[in-house]
């Protein structure tokens, strides 16, 4: 399997924000989104005995599976081996590609044509007024998070963070997600 990089932090977004996790990055994605901020062409094959073994190094058992697109590598076999090994597994997806059985919890980023019609957490960028929320209408998640587009460039960050909280509080359905670990500046 191509894998990006491999590393314990906290889940710095959505749902489990502030939980301890071994993250596994698969490398390579089949979309090219223009914000994309990660490196699609590095990576080292690891196996899937590799792979449990490395997680299993450390204490946290919960396991991030993300990328680039996971669904593209992920197997069946992997999620069973790291269930046996004991970890809570979540996967964070485009969602237009079908996942194995059997995830713990599936958080959403939809980008492109999604294909998951039912998830745990759908988790959409909010650019601003006028951002396309309709895919909520064509995915059901037991949680709906509204994450602010990071521009790169402080004062347009603020005005969309703003504009993100008075979205929520009008739409209550919403909820916010930051990106607290750019904030603690860990990984
Ligand atoms: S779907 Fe995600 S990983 Fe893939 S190109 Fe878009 S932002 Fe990057």
């Amino acid at each position: 399997m191509r894998v990006n990089e491999t590393f314990l932090s906290l889940q710095g977004e959505g749902h489990f924000t502030g939980t301890p996790a071994f993250f596994l990055r698969f490398a390579g994605c089949n979309l090219e989104c223009p914000f994309c901020d990660t490196n699609h062409q590095t990576y080292h094959e690891m196996s899937e005995e590799e792979i449990v073994e490395e997680a299993s190094r450390y204490k946290p058992r919960h396991i991030v599976i993300t990328g680039g697109e996971p669904a593209l590598q992920l197997t069946q076999s992997l999620v069973d081996k790291l269930h046996e090994a004991g970890f809570f597994i979540q996967v964070e997806t485009n969602g237009t590609m079908p996942l194995p059985e059997r995830i713990d919890w599936v958080t959403c980023s939809p980008k492109g044509t999604p294909v998951l019609k039912d998830v745990d957490e759908l988790k959409v960028l909010f650019k601003g007024d006028g951002t396309d929320l309709s895919i909520a209408d064509h995915i059901q998640a037991k949680e709906y998070r509204l994450q602010p587009l990071d521009t790169g460039n402080e004062e347009q960050n603020r005005i969309i963070l703003r504009a993100t909280i008075a979205y929520v509080l009008e739409h209550p359905r919403w909820s916010l997600s930051l990106q607290t670990h750019k904030m603690l500046g860990i990984k």
